[in-house]
């Protein structure tokens, strides 16, 4: 049914981005204050520890997207959102302002040739505990271990994983069951890792998947924003609320601290839905400046918690398509009264 509607969706979508008037109508009828896409890496080959848990785009499709971008949207800075959320000032017609998640390389490498082209304003968000290459975040070790599974592993090799969890898995189901461990069970990734001869500091140290603090230094002498995304990544509902306090608040005072800049803007990894009141009231306006979320259909009742719209889909479609599919929703949510998202 879910699989159903999205379809749908996307073939109407697909119907009204094609022309640029209804592409507008739709965004003045969302109510879209500014939109925020957000992305992880662009790259135009597979990347292990990406290519079994994230979509990527190439370089040739954020090259049009951000084209697209800079033709039906204005770019604006975090000052300017800030000056906007804390002194009412005014922003330009349709503001964007393009975001990147978890700190990868790809964004130094890939996406700021792009971006600096078009004179477009983006922001990057980085875990304090993988900045410089230092750990790697457990949704990449077990993409890392999938990729292993399906190059070489044998039967034997199945079997062994397969005991870890007590009973017998195809590879298949296998996959699925790494790809399934959660932060609070990651550690079992390290000792999967180690039937099958994988050693994650050898990959760090050969990859260096993520930014460095000599790369952050440069994002941020031309014009780019860093801001934090906790500690270690985790599923925040899985923790306490102090226990989401402090990933925030650790991770914040650490680039902050390393990378002086106006404003200390931070995203939530994975979802926001379900963050309480509680927890915003202890970060927000001070240890947080601006929060940003990705729960891009709905009207926060924190209206420091910026909603933001993922442009990363198992089907590739044009950032026109996502957004309109976007739009579409929030239209229809509007129209049942089914648009807040309302914190306990
Ligand atoms: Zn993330």
């Amino acid at each position: 049914m879910k699989k159903y509607v999205k379809e749908l969706l996307f073939t109407i979508a697909g119907i009204f981005s094609e022309s640029p008037s209804s592409f507008n109508r739709l965004r003045l009828l969302s109510g879209a204050r500014v939109t925020v896409p957000f992305y992880h890496a662009i790259s135009d080959k597979p990347i292990p520890h990406l290519k079994h848990i994230i979509p990527c785009k190439t370089t040739g499709q954020f090259r049009d997207e951000v084209e697209f971008f800079s033709k039906n949207f204005t770019f604006i800075t975090i000052p300017e959102l800030h000056d906007h959320l804390y002194n009412n000032a005014e922003l330009p017609p349709n503001p964007m302002i393009i975001t990147f998640d978890d700190g990868l390389r790809e964004f130094y490498d890939n996406a700021i040739p792009i971006l600096d082209e078009f004179h477009a304003t983006a922001a990057v968000f980085v875990n304090s505990d993988f900045l410089d290459n230092r750990s790697l975040f457990y949704r990449h070790k077990a993409s890392l271990l999938v990729e292993k599974i399906l190059s070489v592993a044998n039967r034997e090799q199945v079997n062994i994983l397969s005991n870890y969890f007590g009973y017998q898995m195809s590879p298949r189901q296998l996959i699925q069951k790494i790809l399934s461990i959660d932060y609070l069970q990651r550690e079992t990734l390290d000792h999967l890792a180690l039937v099958m001869e994988i050693d994650f500091n050898a990959y760090l140290e050969a990859t260096k998947p993520y930014l460095t603090s000599q790369n952050l230094e440069e994002i941020i002498k031309k014009g780019y924003f860093i801001g934090g995304h906790s500690i270690d990544h985790p599923e925040y509902k899985q923790l306490t609320v102090e226990q989401q306090i402090d990933q925030t608040v650790q991770s914040m005072n650490t680039i902050a601290a390393r990378f002086p800049q106006p404003y200390r803007i931070f995203a939530t990894p994975f979802l926001d839905a379900e963050l309480s009141q509680q927890y915003f009231d202890a970060i927000l306006p001070e240890c947080v400046n601006i929060s940003f979320g990705i729960n891009g259909v709905k009207q926060d009742s924190v209206p420091l918690n910026i909603k933001r719209f993922n442009m990363e889909g198992e089907q590739y479609f044009h950032a026109r398509r996502m957004l309109t599919a976007y739009y579409l929703v929030m239209v229809i949510l509007k129209l049942f009264h089914l648009n807040k998202l309302q914190r306990d």
